[in-house]
């Protein structure tokens, strides 16, 4: 991806620790990579086509003069995260806060915070058995698309499957896909999910037994991950039909990042 860069950018504010700091104040500097594409921008010539990055500029040092944290890691955090909803070109940014007179009681040059924050493309599979399922499933979407850190969703139509796995004697299956961008780690996006399962009263019964709503996420970029709460991508999504057809309106080439397969070839290996 291509850079805009703003380098030490001089704000005086009031973050800190201690209550000297908060009130009286001192100069801290931003260094910030925003990814973006440039090149259609550059072409035309056009600023409409990029990111203003005196924009950028005013908008960190009014949303860094307006509050007060304790931190530079959390000054950084939410800034990246402001940056991220306001500026809807900037896909990643790195940003680093330096603090040179930060009281350490001993000579030094400065210290700071650096981290890279950006938007993740996830896929997330939809299920219900229970109840109006058709509700179940549009409510978690409302939700989806009103939370603000998740933008662009998309959704695929839904399909009626038998169930799945060893308790048979339950009611269909409607199943479907939804594509979004999000802000959340992987943890972040599961928890999301989890309230959304508990707000339609989702039981956890038996494993595969009927609920009201089950969310999976499939995909997270290109993120291979196993952990007690997490599998990514869903370990069992290339057995499952009714997840590969919906999600093969949405991505069809999209490449499995361990299988190797296209979601296209996964639903033909199936079938
Ligand atoms: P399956 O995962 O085989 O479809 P399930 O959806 O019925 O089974 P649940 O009872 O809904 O299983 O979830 C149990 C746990 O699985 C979740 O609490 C979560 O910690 C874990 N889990 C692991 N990988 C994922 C994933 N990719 N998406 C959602 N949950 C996951
Ligand atoms: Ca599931
Ligand atoms: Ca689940």
């Amino acid at each position: 991806m291509d850079e805009i860069r703003i380098e030490d950018l001089k704000i005086y504010a009031y973050h800190g620790v201690y209550a000297e700091e908060n009130e009286k104040g001192q100069d801290f500097y931003v260094n910030a990579v925003l990814y973006t594409e440039t090149r259609e921008a550059g072409k035309e010539d056009a600023l409409t086509l990029s990111t203003d990055y005196g924009e950028v500029c005013h908008f960190m040092n009014d949303f860094l003069k307006i509050h007060t944290f304790q931190l530079i890691e959390t000054m950084a955090e939410k800034t990246a995260e402001q940056v991220l909803l306001h500026f809807p070109l900037v896909k990643e940014m790195d940003i680093e806060i330096r603090k040179p007179q930060a009281p350490i009681g001993l000579p030094f040059e400065s210290v700071s915070v650096k981290i890279h924050r950006g938007w993740h493309k996830v896929y997330v599979a939809l299920g219900s058995n229970m109840g109006d399922k058709q509700a179940y499933i549009e409510n978690a979407l409302q939700s989806i698309k009103k939370n603000e850190k998740i933008k662009n969703v998309k959704v695929s139509s839904f399909i009626q499957t038998a169930p799945y796995g060893e308790v048979k004697e339950q009611d269909d299956f409607l199943n479907g896909v939804t594509e979004f961008e999000t802000l959340y780690t992987p943890e972040e996006l599961l928890e999301f999910l989890h309230v959304l399962e508990q707000e339609a009263n989702r039981v956890r019964e038996i494993h595969w037994g009927p609920r009201t709503l089950d969310l999976d996420i499939i995909f997270y970029d290109d993120l291979v991950m196993d952990t007690e709460q997490l599998t990514i991508p869903h370990a069992d999504m290339h057995n499952r039909e009714f997840v590969l057809r919906p999600l093969c309106e949405l991505t069809k080439y999209y490449r499995h990042p361990l299988l190797g397969k296209t979601v296209s070839e996964l639903l033909e290996t199936l079938q």
